[in-house]
């Protein structure tokens, strides 16, 4: 591949590969020829005008056969394809997904990866053993009646309270649309309830709550975080009921929201980091806004970062069940034990049933925009979607808005909608997030740092100020997997160590928290 993104590339991930995607900026016209090859697609001419990041066919492909990306079947062309031509979703059927019943269960012996000594990072050590990346008040609420108030008293606290105490970094109320109206005991309804427990105990947090409610609400406090699930036993107050008769009108209730967060605001401002080890990091990935650029470019860099930090007794999340629910045979195939794969199998089988209810099928992703990106169909973007997980063995798996306890890889089931998967890693107390996107999108967390990476140059340098690392660079042979993989690396630990700040951060851009409810509305 030349050097340089001036002259016609393409990239080819596999041997296998009858497509390729197109590299230069912008697309390339019909008539284009490209240089010969190793593979000896020689004097390659395109036969017609292609997009960026689309897909050009390398031999003839007929009519039936499959069309071949990252050396698997992506699709069956529905017409004949020249060499040379435009291969996009419109000629393409969607493969059957993989069947869950007949699938390699893993559990052989994976060779261990080499451990990875002395990475270190300054974080905030909690008493419950988790470690922040940085040290913000969360105001947790049980019910959306109490959210306006919340957001009231949050405004008056950075305001009046935060600058009093500099340690602290921020202050978040942690609202939602949930709480009342809702089928409190239907099957699903623990999701969303366990995921506002765990959020209000994200290591970033400081690791223990501070709770709103109303008073009248079905979702009561002592449900959300019943006293087992509080951290530490605390006889200070932690919650502060609206409802309850000593508050005479509003401004009593803001003076008492007021209240119970100055005492944990000084509790928070006497903390100061420490040095820890690498392996106190929970790193949640994700992808959004992909394109084809995504698993060839961004999606390997930081896989080769998830290695590392697996090496270096870090836990790393992927998720997003519907971007790897074509991909899964590969998936159980990497499962530490027998367990852990059926695990695997449990959680896509619960995903399409639930898709099956709403008469919706994996064919509703991927987006619009994914498609003008040169994706043709969720196999495409399910396999490149999985190269965020590395290589390691998959160590553990854990349900929608569990708290994940272990260390290693592990699969953390989740929608794969940006704020919803956010959200549901933050529950499983995410410290740290990594996002890639092809397609560009702003998303941030107020909770925990978003390092987001692009997939291609020509999104890093449009958006130069919301893009922290461009992959890019290795679709034009710039750079190598493994050197954005390492930046990617360095990246994570001088975040969470506070040394350097994500540009979602720098313009405060962080998005609503968005719960998962699969149980009825009433
Ligand atoms: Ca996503």
């Amino acid at each position: 591949m030349p050097n340089t993104d001036q002259c016609p590339l393409y990239v080819k991930v596999h041997p296998a590969d009858n497509v390729a995607i197109v590299v230069n900026e912008g697309g390339l016209p019909a008539g284009t020829r490209f240089d010969s090859d190793s593979d000896s697609n020689d004097g390659l001419t395109l036969l017609e005008a292609i997009p960026e990041a689309h897909k050009v066919a390398l031999t003839d492909i007929h009519s039936g056969e499959s069309v071949i990306r990252y050396g698997v079947n992506i699709g069956h062309a529905e017409q004949d394809i020249a060499r040379g031509s435009w291969v996009h979703e419109g000629i393409l059927t969607l493969p059957e997904a993989p069947a869950l019943d007949n699938l390699p269960l893993g559990g052989e012996t994976h060779p261990p990866l080499q451990p990875l000594a002395g990475f270190t990072f300054e974080g905030f050590l909690n008493d419950d053993g988790s470690v922040g990346t940085k040290n913000i008040l969360g105001i947790s609420t049980t019910v959306q009646c109490v959210a306006a108030t919340v957001n009231y008293a949050v405004i008056k606290i950075k305001a009046e309270l935060l600058p009093k105490y500099p340690n602290v970094d921020d202050v978040i109320a942690i609202t939602h649309a949930y709480g009342c109206g809702v089928a409190i005991n239907a099957p699903g309804s623990e999701i969303p309830i366990r995921t506002l427990r765990n959020l209000s105990l994200n290591p970033n947090l400081g690791g223990a709550p501070l709770v709103v409610s109303l008073g009248c609400e079905k979702l009561q406090p002592a449900q959300m975080l019943p006293t087992s699930a509080l951290p530490i036993l605390t006889t200070a107050p932690y919650i502060v009921r609206l409802q309850d008769e000593e508050h005479q009108g509003f401004g009593d209730m803001v003076t008492a929201i007021m209240e119970m967060a100055e005492k944990r605001l000084i509790q928070l401002n006497a903390r100061t980091r420490t040095t820890r080890p690498a392996s106190d990091l929970i790193v949640g990935l994700q992808c959004g806004g992909s394109d084809a650029f995504s698993g060839v470019t961004a999606n390997p860099a930081v896989g080769y970062a998830a290695d590392l930090l697996v090496r270096a007794g870090a836990t790393v999340m992927f998720s997003e069940v519907t971007e790897v629910r074509d991909a899964i045979h590969l998936l159980t195939a990497r499962a530490e034990t027998q367990q852990v794969a059926n695990d695997l199998i449990r959680e896509m089988a619960w995903y399409d049933e639930y898709l099956g209810r709403g008469s919706a099928d994996r064919s509703a992703n991927p987006s619009p925009g994914n498609k003008r990106g040169g994706l043709a169909n969720i196999v495409e973007k399910a396999l490149g979607s999985i190269a965020k997980a590395g290589t390691s063995p998959i160590s553990g798996v854990y349900g929608p808005g569990e708290k994940v306890k272990i260390k290693g890889l592990i699969f953390a089931a989740t929608p794969a909608s940006d704020f919803v998967c956010g959200t549901l890693q933050l529950a499983a107390s995410m410290n740290m997030h990594v996002f890639t996107t092809g397609r560009g999108t702003p998303y941030g967390l107020a909770m925990a740092p978003v390092i987001k990476v692009a997939s291609r140059t020509s999104l890093a340098k449009r958006w130069s100020d919301l893009i922290d690392i461009d992959a890019g660079t290795i679709a034009t042979g710039k750079a190598t997997i493994e050197e954005v993989g390492e930046a990617i690396f360095q990246m994570i630990l001088d975040v969470a160590s506070g040394r350097k700040q994500t540009c979602a951060d720098h313009y405060g851009l962080h998005n609503e928290f968005a719960l998962f409810n699969p149980a009825p509305i009433t």
